[in-house]
């Protein structure tokens, strides 16, 4: 027996899930102006909206790298580059 794939399904005006994932849109980087996106499991993505600091949430899951794009939206190298 097979279950049939649930169609993308949109939670927030950032979030799109896709299965048992989330796609968020990051913030928007202040640097260059280009949006970035992640992806975490349905179950993270409500704990986040609920309120968990996305340090505890996603650890040791994303490097830091990704954890800032969550919250500041800012690429790695457009931080590099600002400095
Ligand atoms: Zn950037």
């Amino acid at each position: 027996m097979s279950r049939k794939k649930a169609p993308p399904e949109r939670l927030a005006p950032n979030a799109i899930r896709e299965g048992d994932e989330v796609v968020i849109d990051n913030p928007i980087c202040s640097v260059c102006g280009l949006g970035s996106k992640s992806r975490v499991s349905v179950m993270k993505y409500y704990l986040l909206i609920g309120g968990a600091k996305i340090d505890d949430v996603l650890f040791p899951l994303k490097t830091s790298y990704q954890k800032q794009l969550m919250i500041t939206g800012i690429h790695g190298h457009c931080e590099r580059e600002s400095n």
